[in-house]
């Protein structure tokens, strides 16, 4: 059966940077709803685009869970482009609704958030599925309120691959210290203001709190002078005073920067935190763009 037959595209969405998001339904269920991502595959990677390259995308059809989005169906149009056949969530990502001054979320709303995200991440880690590109505009919303970890970076590198260190637009905001300092980050001026920003926030790594990390390939020394010390709770807890000294205590184990002290998925749901008051908020009552 050909899978290009299988979806009947209907209007534009929208458009990213790397594709162009529609809205489609099933040839034989006009009233299904998917969406069609027309990744702009980057015409050095035409050639590329083998079975090899799909079948790795695919592997993502495997996996069901209720906090990442499902892939449907992957094909490769006539032009060559990559279609991803998605899940469709209307209800616009989590961006959207942090940047909305209109509206107001509190504790229990981002503890709901928080354990969505969390669920998502731990089931892709215990399948072998990394994200790479974590952040509020990645995490879509579904109609019932559920939020699903979207735009997985693998498809999205057949776009283009330097557009990450080089764009503008691209956040860079949620990188980690260790990817900052890794081989595969060129670095451009961004980083060293990046690493900056994170040392006076969280402390300087050095090879007392962060062993090896003067080896790191992209590793810039700091001079003494300017060493700043590791942060305690007592910083987590006055920076984010919402979050309660408990939550404080489990946003400071998420943020070591030695990724070998950093909390996993699996152990941050094990956190107290999840079962302190406030409880997390019920879907059908989270807030919502108008
Ligand atoms: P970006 O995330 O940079 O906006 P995308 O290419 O991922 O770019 O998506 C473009 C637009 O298409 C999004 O802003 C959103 O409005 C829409 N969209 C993307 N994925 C979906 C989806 N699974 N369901 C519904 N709309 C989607």
């Amino acid at each position: 059966e050909d899978v290009r037959q299988k979806y009947v595209k209907d209007k534009k969405l929208g458009e990213g940077t790397y594709a162009v998001v529609f809205l489609g339904y099933l040839r034989n269920d006009p009233a299904s709803k998917v969406a069609i991502k027309k990744i702009k595959v980057n015409a050095e990677y035409k050639d590329g685009l083998t079975m090899d390259a799909i079948r790795e995308v695919k592997y993502l059809q495997e996996l069901s869970h209720p906090n990442v989005i499902a892939l449907h169906d992957v094909f490769s149009s006539k032009d060559q482009n990559l279609n991803l056949v998605l899940e469709f969530l209307p209800r616009g990502d989590l961006e959207m609704l942090i940047k909305d001054s209109d509206i107001q979320y509190g504790l229990a709303d981002i503890k709901a958030w928080m354990g969505m995200l969390a669920r998502g991440v731990w089931f892709c880690h215990e399948n072998f599925v990394l994200h790479r590109d974590i952040k509020p505009n990645n995490l879509l919303i579904a109609s019932d309120g559920e939020v699903k970890l979207a735009d997985f970076g693998l498809a999205r590198s057949f776009a283009d691959p330097y557009l990450n260190m080089t764009h503008q637009v691209i956040t860079r905001w949620y990188r980690p210290p260790e990817l900052l300092y890794g081989r595969d980050n060129t670095p451009v001026p961004w980083t060293y203001d990046q690493i900056s920003k994170i040392c006076d926030a969280f402390g300087t790594p050095t090879e007392a709190n962060w062993p090896g990390v003067s080896k790191l390939p992209n590793y810039i020394p700091t001079d003494p002078a300017s060493i700043v010390p590791l942060q305690g709770r007592e910083f987590f807890y006055r920076q984010f005073p919402t979050a309660g000294p408990v939550g404080a205590d489990l946003l400071m184990a998420m943020c070591s920067l030695d990724p070998r002290n950093r909390i996993t998925a699996v152990e941050a749901l094990r956190h107290h935190w999840w079962t302190i008051d406030p409880r997390p908020t019920r879907n059908e009552d989270l807030p919502q763009k108008q």
